[in-house]
């Protein structure tokens, strides 16, 4: 194992929100549709003679995103086909970009280093195919509400490390677009999907991320294996680590591992074979002649560079610094740039009404309830705060009256409590404020009534 180091690109695959399709006017909703094709036209049914027009909303985002990542725009760029013939794809070609995306070169951090992204383009989905039987037979039937909803591929360069570090740059990556606001990334429905191109060589460089020891690419292994559609990040991982194990016997053997699409089946906890890979030249690339190249004007573009929120990292180092709130809590509370205007606002609010920041935020990441960001809201949440840590004057004498009478008389909670079932705690708490009569800080009560229960 520790002659071998693992070596991770990735694929992330997007949609976007937009309302309508990425070359069409049809509705982008695929996931509330009533039935399945009833959001189709001739274009995203891929009818003869249909012509595409772009979205230039699902451009303006893609380009945001691409900003939001530190990338480089590319001014001149346009759409190529890419061919491939599966039922899902009923043009026989999927329309992406080629060899000019719309962004490329950028960065994003995780805590065991930077991962450089090769390139954020955008492209069109594809319909769905849905295997089932019917009247005993089996049948394939296919749904077009998600042909041609724009999707945006975000590719990294091979510097991904580990299996760990792989999970995190997907994490990341996931809350920078819901930040965005431009995709809900919907893993379950598939709204967002993973894929990792992994392979192993024998260990040169000791610490990957050492900038003395620059990687190049003569060094990466002479080929790599491709673990597609994973729908979750727990997938992910296990998925990579399986791969290390079984890379590393066939290298073990004096084999190389198969240039291949692997899929991963969660049950069995194991990758298996989908298909032998295609390179780009099986693809037969080239411009699409039904779509005009694309030259973005500066102006338009200085727009959407000023549409660029603050960015998550500064948000919460601002929030650390003004607030002494732990980014590992404040990252719990909100997922959007709209949120997190909110939660700004909120806490402004709570600092004009000296109110402790740290306490409020621990109350609302305890909250079961999901937060409604409006305006009613925030005040609701500033009142019941202020009524919480309003606590009535009451001595420890006093207070420890009242828990002995309330222990003595819940005798089988008090048991229960001892035997492990530290939940019934907080009904203790309630029946001791209830016997004092009084709002006391649940975390001074708590500690009373612990001292107070024989042990
Ligand atoms: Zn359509």
């Amino acid at each position: 194992m520790n002659d071998y180091q693992v070596i991770i690109g990735m694929e992330v695959h997007a949609e976007l929100k937009t309302n309508s399709k990425m070359f069409c006017g049809c509705k982008n909703d695929p996931f509330h549709a009533e039935k399945p094709n009833i959001y189709t036209c001739p274009v995203c049914l891929g009818l003869p003679g249909a012509l595409p027009v772009a979205n230039k909303r699902a451009i303006e985002w893609t380009i945001k995103l691409g900003l939001a990542l530190g990338c480089k725009i590319n001014i001149f760029s346009k759409f190529d086909r890419k061919h491939y013939f599966y039922p899902d794809l009923p043009k026989g070609y999927q329309i992406s970009q080629y060899d000019l995306p719309f962004c490329y070169d950028g960065k994003i951090e995780t805590s065991l280093g930077p991962v450089g992204i090769t390139r954020v383009h955008l492209e069109e989905d594809t319909g769905k195919l849905q295997h089932e039987t019917i009247n005993g037979k089996k049948v394939s039937l296919i749904d077009f509400n998600r042909s041609s909803v724009p999707l945006i591929e975000i590719v990294t360069e091979p510097e991904i490390y580990s299996s760990a570090q792989a999970k995190e740059y997907a994490k990341k990556l996931r809350q920078i677009i819901r930040y965005l606001d431009i995709s809900d990334c919907d893993m379950e429905k598939g709204g967002m999907r993973l894929e990792a191109n992994i392979s192993l060589r024998k260990s040169k460089i000791q610490n990957p991320n050492d900038k003395q020891n620059p990687k190049s690419k003569e060094e990466l292994p002479n080929y790599k294996v491709e673990l597609k559609n994973i729908n979750s990040f727990r997938f992910l991982e296990r998925g990579i680590e399986y791969e290390i194990k079984r890379q590393m016997e066939i290298l073990e053997a004096g084999k190389v591992p198969d240039q291949e699409t692997r899929g991963f089946n969660s049950e069995k906890g194991r990758t298996y074979t989908q298909r032998s890979k295609e390179n780009a030249a099986d693809y037969r690339y080239f411009p699409d002649p039904d779509l005009p190249p694309i030259r973005f004007d500066n102006k338009w573009l200085d727009n959407i560079r000023s549409s660029v929120p603050e960015l998550l990292d500064s948000v919460f180092a601002r929030w650390e610094k003004d607030h002494k709130v732990d980014r590992k809590l404040t990252k719990l509370l909100f997922e959007t740039t709209t949120e997190a205007k909110w939660l700004d606002n909120l806490f402004s609010e709570a600092t004009k009404a000296k109110l402790d920041i740290v306490k409020l935020v621990n109350q609302l990441v305890n909250r079961k309830i999901k937060t409604v960001f409006d305006k009613d809201s925030l005040y609701q949440i500033l009142n019941d705060f202020k009524k919480s840590v309003t606590v009535d004057e009451i001595t420890d004498e006093e207070l420890k009256v009242s828990i002995n009478k309330v222990l003595s008389v819940n005798q089988k909670a008090v048991t229960d409590f001892k035997s492990g079932k530290t939940n019934i705690m907080n009904f203790l708490i309630g029946m001791v404020m209830r016997e004092a009569k009084k709002k006391i800080e649940f975390q001074r009560l708590k500690v009373l009534i612990e001292k107070s229960i024989p042990k």
